[in-house]
Order: structure tokens, then sequence, then C-alpha cells
């Protein structure tokens, strides 16, 4: 019986920069492809750093270029803009794997922005640098023009840094679900998806970057998902990670979980955010679970074979 699945791809998924996207999308394609053809319903999301960090350094430069004629390009833009040239490259790899195995199958990109809360205590406490480094004096600038949060980074200038609040829901979440019922691969939440505050109607921008794995965790709960695949650079999670006594973990309970998250064992912002992402989606509803593995074994991990899996 086919699953439906959301798969969401680390970076290691789509490269650092243009040339690596372009090779690294073809083998993504072929892991996804291989779900595909098993019968699965497959939605994907993914990360964005290097990529957004290239627009948002372009659009900077810009400015820099001609300050008189440019205005600096809200980081929500920068982030839209990394999910359509990510969507790009994912769906046309998608398109040609497909057509090679003789599956017809559209696949569409969803430009999608996730509601995130603007009293989210993130935003008091901005931690994650983004950007370009800048001078003192392009910093104080953009502190008086902008309201910038700015950090002085070990002696190597001055950077911004934005909130990670939580995403609550996805805002086009009623496309995503017509296109998955209509049979469409579909490409969402890209970066995390586009962080906006609701404001009666109005969505706002807002200045900060969304965790994708939480992200795709909310993605997962709110198109119904079977499974949530979070595919990254190991091929399992692991306690003692990188010391002698590393055990790497297979199947584990939602209490081992949490007694291992409370116990350090995995890295804030890289595994800490998976396997709490995995965790809340397996405890999300019965029948649910969570698989964290390598991208080159999507398919042996959803047969069983390997990976690290929480179940409700
Ligand atoms: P992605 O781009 O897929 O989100 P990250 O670099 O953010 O990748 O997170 C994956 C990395 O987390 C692994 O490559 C590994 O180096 C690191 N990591 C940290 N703690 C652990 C752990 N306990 N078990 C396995 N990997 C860990
Ligand atoms: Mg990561």
């Amino acid at each position: 019986m086919g699953k439906r699945i959301v798969i969401a791809l680390g970076g290691n998924a789509l490269g650092n920069n243009l040339p690596e996207q372009m090779i690294a999308v073809k083998k993504t394609s072929k892991a996804i492809a291989d779900l595909i053809e098993e019968g699965h319903e497959v939605i994907i999301s993914h990360g964005n750093g290097p990529q957004v960090g290239m627009i948002q350094t372009a659009m900077t430069e810009l400015v820099r270029s001609d300050p008189e004629k440019y205005i600096p390009c809200p980081l929500s833009v920068c982030v839209a803009m990394s999910q359509g040239y990510i969507g790009y490259d994912l769906q046309n790899a998608l398109r040609e794997e497909l057509l090679d195995r003789g599956i017809e199958k559209g696949v569409a990109t969803v430009l999608t922005q996730v509601v995130v809360d603007s009293e989210d205590p993130a935003f008091k406490n901005p931690t994650k640098p983004i950007g370009s480094f800048m001078t003192k004096e392009e910093a104080d600038r953009m502190v008086a023009e902008r309201g910038y949060q700015i950090i002085e980074d070990a002696g190597r200038g001055y950077r911004r840094v934005v909130a990670s609040p939580k995403p609550q829901s996805i805002v086009e979440i009623s496309t995503v679900h017509a296109l998955v019922n209509a049979g469409l691969v579909v490409v969402a939440c890209g970066g995390g998806g586009i962080p906006v505050t609701t404001q009666g109607h109005h969505l706002k921008g807002a200045a900060a970057v969304i965790d994708k794995d939480f992200a795709s965790c909310v993605l997962a709960q709110q198109v119904d998902a079977d499974c949530l695949i979070i595919l990254t650079a190991v091929e399992k999670a692991a306690i003692h990670f990188g010391k002698p006594e590393q055990q790497w973990l297979s199947d584990i309970t939602p209490e081992q979980a949490r007694q291992y998250i409370s116990e350090g064992h995995f890295a804030p912002g890289s595994m800490l955010p998976k396997v709490q992402a995995a965790l809340q989606f397996a405890e999300s509803k019965p029948g649910r679970y969570s698989l964290i593995t390598l991208l080159e074994k999507a398919k042996d991990g959803i047969a069983g074979k390997t990976g690290t899996v929480i179940r409700g």
C-alpha cells in the first residue's frame, strides 16, 4: 500500500552553489523517484541555507553599488526567491527522472508562506546570523535605517541576526492538498517557508528564518501524511555522536527520544531539530512515524532496513 510521505531534504541534497545544485538534484531525484515508483505519494520540502545566503548577498551588493537607487530586499522576499529557484531545479530534475522511468506525473512547486507568532519569544532573542559581513559604518546605517539587529562576529565584522520562530500553520495548505490529491508531486515549504505574521487578512513578511525540519513537521501533519522522512548527511542519529562510545540509533520510542534529547546527545541547529520534529510528528496521531536517514538510503529506510525510526 502506498503511503503519503513528506520528504525533508537537507543541504547535501542541493549542494552549495548553482553548478553543485544542478548535479545534486539529479541524485536527489533518483532517491525520490524510487519512492514514487513504489506507489507512494510524495511531498517534498527542503532547506535553503546556502541559496538564501547567496541571494541575500547579491541583493546587499546591489544596495552597496548604489544606495540612492536600491533599497535592501526583505528577507521574506529572499526566501521566496530561493523557493522559486530551488523548485525550478527540483521540478526539472524530477520530471526528467520520472520520464526516464516511464512515469507521467506532474511536479509543482508551491511558493509557501508559513505563519509564525509575532509574540514568539524567538523574536526577542534573534540568534541566526544571515547574509554577508558588514563594516561598522554599514552596520550602524542598517540599524538606523532598517532597524536590523546586528552582532559583532568574533572580530570578523558585523552581521545581521534574525529570529528563528516556530512554524504554526501553512498558508497555502489547501493548494498543496489539492495538488497532492490530483496526483502531482509537490515541492512546498522550501527553506522552512516564507515567514509571515497575520494582521487580519494581511500577511506581513517577517524578518526571520524558520527551521526546515520544524516546518516539514507541520507540513506532514497538515497534509495528514503517514510518514515524515528527514534526509540528511548521516544514515542514523547517534548518541555520544563523534565519541568513542558512539552508538547509532535504529528504532527508538518517543520516551527514548525525549531522554536522549534531555541528555544533550543531538547538536542544536543540526540533529536536534530533526529528532524534535521526528518525535513531534510521530506522536501527533496514531500510526504516524518518522525516519531520519541518508538521502541515498530513503528506499531502504522506508522498507525498514535502515535509518533512525520513531513511532508514536
Ligand atoms: P541538513 O542540511 O540535512 O539539515 P545538518 O548539518 O543541519 O544537515 O544536520 C545533520 C548533521 O548533524 C550530521 O551531518 C551530523 O554531522 C550532525 N549531528 C549532530 N549531532 C548528531 C547526532 N547525535 N547523531 C548524528 N548526527 C549528528
Ligand atoms: Mg540543518
